[in-house]
């Protein structure tokens, strides 16, 4: 079953499957619980799911763009997995293999079974696929965990490079500080200023992964002519956010959280003054009209 299981997954672009032990997940809760967040997610996944004999970790692996580049990578490809991952839920139900999407924290449940290495900025990182994949998890039954995970190397002594390049200085020499990420701010659609004045691409912030040398060596990837066409800042601006959002996934893009961020982007680049003013007048979303207000008086005026 390992093999069919694993071949599928890869005919849907999963770089790796692991079939991991549903453990319960205390230290995760306590940090989750502390920080409050997580809270879609069950600690325990043997409770959950009782009828799983594992977990299934699915490893889809992307491209990252330039540093420079505005658009996500990874949210790009985390609604491409996604989709990859119904897809294969319906191979392996036709195959006779009972599986379920799994509501679990699918990096500590790794951690946990000696996959892959948190580095220094708190991300998984996997053998040669860098900490560049979204994660996907899936309770199947009838399957014992089995995990052969590929080495991971630490990170360097010495290495500072995701510190020296956290706009937040989220990172210090002990790890992580996960409540000064800005990511950390990013749940709904209205950020803190100092979350606009420094974000670097929409939905989310990837500098430390992109200083990372583990991620060295990686392929890059470019937007393609329609993923540019549907990020372009005057229609952004304008409203006309339909086409990104289906790109990127529209549950956690409503409300105008992509013009915001193009405002606060035409804004820091002093371009855009008339769109982003009628935006203001015209907007119907408060986070958007907030925004604009914002970047007018800092940068307009
Ligand atoms: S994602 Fe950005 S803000 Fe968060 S730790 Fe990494 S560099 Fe810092
Ligand atoms: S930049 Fe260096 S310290 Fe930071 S996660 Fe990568 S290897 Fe580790």
């Amino acid at each position: 079953m390992y093999d069919t299981i694993k071949k599928a997954a890869a005919a849907f672009g999963f770089a790796e499957a692991f079939f991991l032990a549903p453990l319960k997940l205390d230290f995760w809760r306590i940090q989750a619980e502390k920080w409050g967040v997580g809270a879609s997610l069950h600690f325990d996944p043997a409770m959950t799911y009782p009828h799983a004999g594992c977990i299934l970790l699915l490893v889809y692996p992307y491209a990252p763009f330039a540093a420079e580049e505005r658009l996500s990578a990874y949210y790009l490809a985390s609604q491409r997995g996604y989709f990859a991952t119904k897809s294969l839920i319906n191979r392996l139900q036709a195959l006779g293999i009972s599986c379920e999407m799994a509501s679990v924290p699918a990096r500590a449940l790794a951690l946990a079974n000696g996959v892959g290495i948190a580095g220094k900025n708190g991300i998984l990182r996997i053998g040669a696929l860098g900490s560049r994949f979204a994660l996907y998890t899936l309770a199947l039954t009838g399957c014992a965990p089995s995990v052969a995970a590929p080495a991971t190397t630490p990170c360097p002594p010495g290495c500072n490079a995701c510190m020296q390049a956290c706009p937040m200085g989220a990172i210090e020499k002990d790890g992580l500080h996960a409540t000064r990420c800005m990511r950390y701010f990013m749940d709904k659609a209205e950020y803190p200023f100092f979350v606009y004045e420094v974000l670097p691409t929409h939905m989310g912030c990837e500098l430390c992964q992109a200083a990372c040398p583990k991620n060295a060596l990686l392929a890059r990837g470019t937007p393609t002519v329609e993923e540019r066409a549907a990020f372009s800042l005057p229609r952004l601006i304008a409203g006309d956010s339909a086409a990104a959002r289906t790109l990127v996934g529209r549950n956690f893009t409503g409300n105008g959280k992509l013009t915001a961020e193009a405002v606060s982007f035409a804004a820091r680049a002093g371009v855009y003054e008339a769109e982003i003013r009628a935006a203001m007048e015209n907007t119907p979303f408060p986070a958007v009209r907030r925004v604009a207000e914002w970047a007018v008086s800092r940068y307009f005026s």
